[in-house]
Protein backbone atom coordinates (compact mmCIF):
# COMPACT_ATOMS: atom_id res chain seq x y z
CA UNK A 1 0.00 0.00 0.00
CA UNK A 2 1.00 3.16 -1.12
CA UNK A 3 2.25 5.82 1.95
CA UNK A 4 1.64 9.13 1.94
CA UNK A 5 4.90 11.40 1.18
CA UNK A 6 5.57 12.96 4.04
CA UNK A 7 7.21 16.36 5.56
CA UNK A 8 11.34 17.18 4.58
CA UNK A 9 14.18 18.93 6.68
CA UNK A 10 17.65 18.20 6.30
CA UNK A 11 19.69 15.26 7.50
CA UNK A 12 22.99 17.17 9.04
CA UNK A 13 23.87 21.23 9.24
CA UNK A 14 25.62 22.75 6.46
CA UNK A 15 26.72 26.34 5.96
CA UNK A 16 28.56 28.82 3.95
CA UNK A 17 29.22 32.20 3.75
CA UNK A 18 28.71 34.79 1.08
CA UNK A 19 27.91 38.49 0.45
CA UNK A 20 24.73 40.41 0.28
CA UNK A 21 23.86 41.77 -2.73
CA UNK A 22 22.33 45.17 -0.90
CA UNK A 23 25.48 45.76 1.99
CA UNK A 24 28.24 44.50 -0.18
CA UNK A 25 28.52 42.82 3.89
CA UNK A 26 29.82 39.14 4.42
CA UNK A 27 27.22 36.81 5.77
CA UNK A 28 27.75 33.55 7.27
CA UNK A 29 24.54 31.48 6.68
CA UNK A 30 24.09 27.87 8.33
CA UNK A 31 20.76 25.29 8.20
CA UNK A 32 19.94 23.37 10.47
CA UNK A 33 17.22 20.02 10.59
CA UNK A 34 14.34 20.79 11.95
CA UNK A 35 11.19 18.70 13.51
CA UNK A 36 7.98 18.55 11.99
CA UNK A 37 5.61 21.38 11.32
CA UNK A 38 8.38 23.71 12.13
CA UNK A 39 8.30 25.19 8.67
CA UNK A 40 11.31 27.24 7.85
CA UNK A 41 12.48 29.91 9.97
CA UNK A 42 15.11 32.23 10.14
CA UNK A 43 17.28 33.20 13.17
CA UNK A 44 19.67 36.62 13.58
CA UNK A 45 22.39 35.16 15.18
CA UNK A 46 24.30 38.66 14.92
CA UNK A 47 21.65 40.55 17.30
CA UNK A 48 21.59 40.33 21.10
CA UNK A 49 18.19 38.41 21.47
CA UNK A 50 18.65 36.53 18.79
CA UNK A 51 15.33 36.56 17.47
CA UNK A 52 13.58 34.26 15.10
CA UNK A 53 11.75 35.33 11.64
CA UNK A 54 9.08 32.61 10.15
CA UNK A 55 9.25 32.59 6.46
CA UNK A 56 5.63 33.74 5.77
CA UNK A 57 3.86 35.39 3.29
CA UNK A 58 2.30 37.65 5.69
CA UNK A 59 5.88 38.65 7.34
CA UNK A 60 6.76 40.20 3.81
CA UNK A 61 7.49 43.83 5.21
CA UNK A 62 9.33 45.42 1.73
CA UNK A 63 9.26 43.97 -2.04
CA UNK A 64 11.20 46.57 -3.50
CA UNK A 65 14.14 45.01 -5.33
CA UNK A 66 13.99 41.97 -2.97
CA UNK A 67 11.58 40.04 -0.76
CA UNK A 68 12.32 40.97 3.02
CA UNK A 69 10.65 39.42 6.03
CA UNK A 70 10.15 41.16 9.44
CA UNK A 71 9.27 40.17 12.56
CA UNK A 72 9.32 41.34 16.78
CA UNK A 73 11.22 44.20 15.14
CA UNK A 74 14.18 41.75 13.02
CA UNK A 75 14.68 41.68 9.55
CA UNK A 76 15.88 39.26 6.52
CA UNK A 77 16.20 39.95 3.04
CA UNK A 78 16.97 38.69 0.02
CA UNK A 79 15.23 35.52 0.92
CA UNK A 80 13.99 34.63 -3.09
CA UNK A 81 16.31 32.42 -4.23
CA UNK A 82 16.90 30.23 -1.30
CA UNK A 83 13.15 30.16 -0.89
CA UNK A 84 13.06 28.44 -4.51
CA UNK A 85 15.58 26.29 -3.49
CA UNK A 86 13.83 24.84 -0.59
CA UNK A 87 11.00 24.05 -2.77
CA UNK A 88 12.53 22.33 -5.53
CA UNK A 89 14.05 20.04 -2.98
CA UNK A 90 10.45 19.77 -0.82
CA UNK A 91 11.92 20.70 2.12
CA UNK A 92 9.58 22.04 4.67
CA UNK A 93 10.97 22.60 7.89
CA UNK A 94 14.32 24.44 8.78
CA UNK A 95 16.18 26.50 11.08
CA UNK A 96 18.49 28.92 9.04
CA UNK A 97 20.92 31.16 11.46
CA UNK A 98 22.21 34.10 9.97
CA UNK A 99 24.21 36.81 11.00
CA UNK A 100 23.57 39.46 8.63
CA UNK A 101 20.19 41.16 7.87
CA UNK A 102 20.22 39.72 4.04
CA UNK A 103 20.55 35.95 2.21
CA UNK A 104 24.32 35.68 0.53
CA UNK A 105 23.32 36.40 -3.03
CA UNK A 106 25.83 34.00 -4.07
CA UNK A 107 25.86 33.80 -7.72
CA UNK A 108 22.31 35.27 -8.43
CA UNK A 109 20.46 32.21 -8.78
CA UNK A 110 19.31 28.96 -6.72
CA UNK A 111 21.88 26.75 -7.69
CA UNK A 112 24.47 27.36 -5.23
CA UNK A 113 21.65 26.65 -2.35
CA UNK A 114 20.00 23.42 -3.83
CA UNK A 115 24.11 22.23 -4.36
CA UNK A 116 24.80 22.98 -0.59
CA UNK A 117 21.27 21.53 0.85
CA UNK A 118 21.71 18.38 -0.78
CA UNK A 119 25.26 17.71 -0.07
CA UNK A 120 23.91 17.48 3.77
CA UNK A 121 21.06 15.40 2.66
CA UNK A 122 17.67 14.76 2.95
CA UNK A 123 15.38 13.54 5.70
CA UNK A 124 11.65 12.79 5.04
CA UNK A 125 9.41 13.08 8.40
CA UNK A 126 6.63 10.62 8.99
CA UNK A 127 3.88 13.44 9.37
CA UNK A 128 2.58 13.82 6.04
CA UNK A 129 3.72 17.26 3.88
CA UNK A 130 0.27 19.44 2.70
CA UNK A 131 0.10 20.68 -0.57
CA UNK A 132 -1.92 23.76 -1.52
CA UNK A 133 -4.20 22.42 -4.40
CA UNK A 134 -5.75 25.42 -6.29
CA UNK A 135 -9.56 24.91 -6.90
CA UNK A 136 -10.77 28.22 -8.57
CA UNK A 137 -8.36 31.21 -10.06
CA UNK A 138 -7.06 33.26 -8.30
CA UNK A 139 -5.58 37.09 -9.70
CA UNK A 140 -4.09 40.21 -8.74
CA UNK A 141 -2.93 43.35 -10.63
CA UNK A 142 -1.18 45.99 -9.72
CA UNK A 143 -1.12 48.81 -13.18
CA UNK A 144 -0.51 46.88 -15.97
CA UNK A 145 1.16 43.77 -13.96
CA UNK A 146 -0.56 40.90 -13.21
CA UNK A 147 0.16 37.65 -11.61
CA UNK A 148 -2.70 34.45 -11.56
CA UNK A 149 -2.82 30.64 -10.22
CA UNK A 150 -5.08 28.68 -11.80
CA UNK A 151 -6.24 24.96 -10.85
CA UNK A 152 -3.93 22.40 -12.31
CA UNK A 153 -2.59 18.82 -11.61
CA UNK A 154 0.74 19.10 -10.75
CA UNK A 155 2.70 22.58 -10.66
CA UNK A 156 3.19 24.87 -14.00
CA UNK A 157 4.60 28.69 -14.80
CA UNK A 158 4.76 30.91 -17.33
CA UNK A 159 5.91 34.29 -17.51
CA UNK A 160 5.88 37.24 -20.13
CA UNK A 161 8.09 39.80 -19.73
CA UNK A 162 7.74 43.34 -21.29
CA UNK A 163 10.67 45.48 -22.15
CA UNK A 164 11.77 47.40 -25.34
CA UNK A 165 15.73 46.93 -24.93
CA UNK A 166 18.43 45.94 -27.71
CA UNK A 167 19.69 42.93 -25.69
CA UNK A 168 16.29 41.84 -24.28
CA UNK A 169 14.86 42.17 -27.54
CA UNK A 170 17.12 39.48 -29.16
CA UNK A 171 16.29 36.49 -26.25
CA UNK A 172 12.83 35.28 -25.50
CA UNK A 173 10.57 37.65 -23.08
CA UNK A 174 8.15 34.81 -22.54
CA UNK A 175 8.84 31.02 -21.33
CA UNK A 176 6.26 28.42 -19.95
CA UNK A 177 7.41 25.67 -18.08
CA UNK A 178 5.73 22.59 -16.91
CA UNK A 179 7.35 21.17 -13.74
CA UNK A 180 5.79 17.72 -13.81
CA UNK A 181 7.59 17.43 -16.73
CA UNK A 182 10.62 19.42 -16.54
CA UNK A 183 13.81 19.19 -13.68
CA UNK A 184 13.27 22.65 -12.17
CA UNK A 185 16.77 22.25 -10.86
CA UNK A 186 18.07 21.41 -14.50
CA UNK A 187 16.42 23.52 -16.47
CA UNK A 188 15.41 26.94 -13.89
CA UNK A 189 17.25 26.99 -10.94
CA UNK A 190 20.75 28.08 -12.03
CA UNK A 191 19.07 31.42 -13.93
CA UNK A 192 20.52 34.19 -12.34
CA UNK A 193 19.69 38.01 -11.51
CA UNK A 194 19.87 40.25 -13.94
CA UNK A 195 19.92 44.49 -14.69
CA UNK A 196 20.85 46.91 -16.79
CA UNK A 197 23.85 48.86 -15.62
CA UNK A 198 22.41 52.10 -15.79
CA UNK A 199 19.65 51.12 -12.91
CA UNK A 200 22.86 50.01 -11.10
CA UNK A 201 24.14 53.65 -10.28
CA UNK A 202 20.64 54.51 -9.17
CA UNK A 203 20.70 52.02 -6.74
CA UNK A 204 24.10 52.43 -5.30
CA UNK A 205 23.15 55.92 -5.47
CA UNK A 206 20.01 54.46 -2.80
CA UNK A 207 22.51 51.95 -0.97
CA UNK A 208 21.15 49.58 -2.75
CA UNK A 209 23.24 46.74 -4.94
CA UNK A 210 26.38 47.71 -3.20
CA UNK A 211 27.52 44.02 -3.41
CA UNK A 212 26.51 43.59 -6.98
CA UNK A 213 28.94 42.37 -9.73
CA UNK A 214 29.02 40.51 -12.87
CA UNK A 215 29.70 37.48 -9.67
CA UNK A 216 26.32 37.40 -8.80
CA UNK A 217 23.99 39.04 -11.60
CA UNK A 218 23.86 39.29 -15.30
CA UNK A 219 24.86 42.53 -16.53
CA UNK A 220 23.61 44.55 -19.44
CA UNK A 221 24.67 48.28 -20.56
CA UNK A 222 22.64 49.65 -23.77
CA UNK A 223 23.87 46.84 -26.27
CA UNK A 224 25.43 43.64 -24.53
CA UNK A 225 25.51 41.01 -22.21
CA UNK A 226 28.67 41.80 -19.96
CA UNK A 227 29.34 38.33 -18.47
CA UNK A 228 31.80 37.38 -20.61
CA UNK A 229 30.23 33.55 -20.34
CA UNK A 230 27.03 35.02 -21.91
CA UNK A 231 23.94 33.47 -20.23
CA UNK A 232 23.29 30.25 -18.51
CA UNK A 233 20.01 29.65 -20.67
CA UNK A 234 18.68 31.57 -23.96
CA UNK A 235 15.48 32.33 -21.98
CA UNK A 236 17.84 33.33 -18.76
CA UNK A 237 15.64 36.34 -17.76
CA UNK A 238 12.09 34.88 -17.64
CA UNK A 239 13.60 32.16 -16.44
CA UNK A 240 14.56 33.88 -13.36
CA UNK A 241 11.11 35.60 -12.81
CA UNK A 242 9.76 32.47 -12.63
CA UNK A 243 12.40 31.57 -9.78
CA UNK A 244 11.64 35.12 -8.03
CA UNK A 245 8.12 33.82 -8.09
CA UNK A 246 7.88 30.16 -6.72
CA UNK A 247 10.33 31.63 -4.03
CA UNK A 248 8.04 34.38 -3.27
CA UNK A 249 5.40 32.01 -2.97
CA UNK A 250 6.99 29.18 -1.28
CA UNK A 251 6.04 31.95 1.35
CA UNK A 252 2.63 30.30 1.77
CA UNK A 253 4.75 27.23 3.57
CA UNK A 254 3.27 24.74 1.13
CA UNK A 255 3.86 23.30 -2.39
CA UNK A 256 1.30 24.68 -4.85
CA UNK A 257 -0.36 22.20 -6.97
CA UNK A 258 -1.50 24.53 -9.31
CA UNK A 259 -0.73 26.98 -12.54
CA UNK A 260 1.19 30.28 -12.28
CA UNK A 261 0.84 32.89 -14.94
CA UNK A 262 3.01 36.23 -14.39
CA UNK A 263 2.71 38.66 -16.62
CA UNK A 264 5.09 41.92 -15.98
CA UNK A 265 4.94 40.77 -12.40
CA UNK A 266 7.29 40.78 -9.62
CA UNK A 267 8.05 40.54 -5.48
CA UNK A 268 5.16 43.18 -5.01
CA UNK A 269 2.68 41.12 -6.91
CA UNK A 270 4.11 37.99 -6.01
CA UNK A 271 3.31 38.48 -2.38
CA UNK A 272 0.30 40.00 -3.38
CA UNK A 273 -0.98 37.01 -5.00
CA UNK A 274 0.30 34.87 -1.88
CA UNK A 275 -2.00 37.37 0.28
CA UNK A 276 -4.83 36.81 -2.28
CA UNK A 277 -5.00 32.91 -1.94
CA UNK A 278 -4.64 33.41 1.76
CA UNK A 279 -7.74 35.57 2.21
CA UNK A 280 -9.74 33.08 -0.20
CA UNK A 281 -9.82 29.93 1.55
CA UNK A 282 -12.57 28.65 -0.72
CA UNK A 283 -10.31 28.89 -3.42
CA UNK A 284 -8.08 25.80 -2.35
CA UNK A 285 -7.64 22.89 0.06
CA UNK A 286 -5.08 21.35 1.67
CA UNK A 287 -4.41 17.72 0.51
CA UNK A 288 -1.32 15.00 0.92
CA UNK A 289 -0.45 12.93 -1.93
CA UNK A 290 0.54 9.24 -1.56
CA UNK A 291 4.14 7.85 -2.77
CA UNK A 292 7.35 6.72 -1.82
CA UNK A 293 9.71 9.56 -1.79
CA UNK A 294 12.16 7.87 -4.22
CA UNK A 295 9.44 7.57 -6.58
CA UNK A 296 10.35 10.87 -9.24
CA UNK A 297 7.24 10.03 -11.30
CA UNK A 298 4.88 10.60 -8.42
CA UNK A 299 5.54 14.13 -7.90
CA UNK A 300 8.17 15.35 -10.72
CA UNK A 301 8.23 18.85 -9.60
CA UNK A 302 9.98 17.85 -6.14
CA UNK A 303 13.35 16.03 -6.06
CA UNK A 304 13.79 12.96 -5.22
CA UNK A 305 14.86 11.84 -2.06
CA UNK A 306 18.22 9.85 -2.92
CA UNK A 307 17.89 6.31 -1.86
ZN1 LIG B 1 15.72 37.16 -8.16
Amino acid sequence: MDQHLGQRTIKSCVSTTGIGVHTGNKVSIKFKPASENTGIRFIRTDLSNTPAIKACASRVSNTMLATTLSQSGASVSCIEHLMAALWALGIDNLVIEIDSEEVPIMDGSAAPFIYLLKQAGIRQHNTAKQFIKIKKALEVTAGDAKACLLPYDGFKASYTFVYDHPVFNRYPKHTSLDFTKTSFIDEASKARSFGLTKDLDQAQALNKCLGSSLENAVGIDDHHILNQDGLRYEDEFVKHKILDAIGDLYLLGKSLLGEFIGYKSGHPTNNALARELLANPDAWELVSLNGQPQQASTIPFMQPIAA
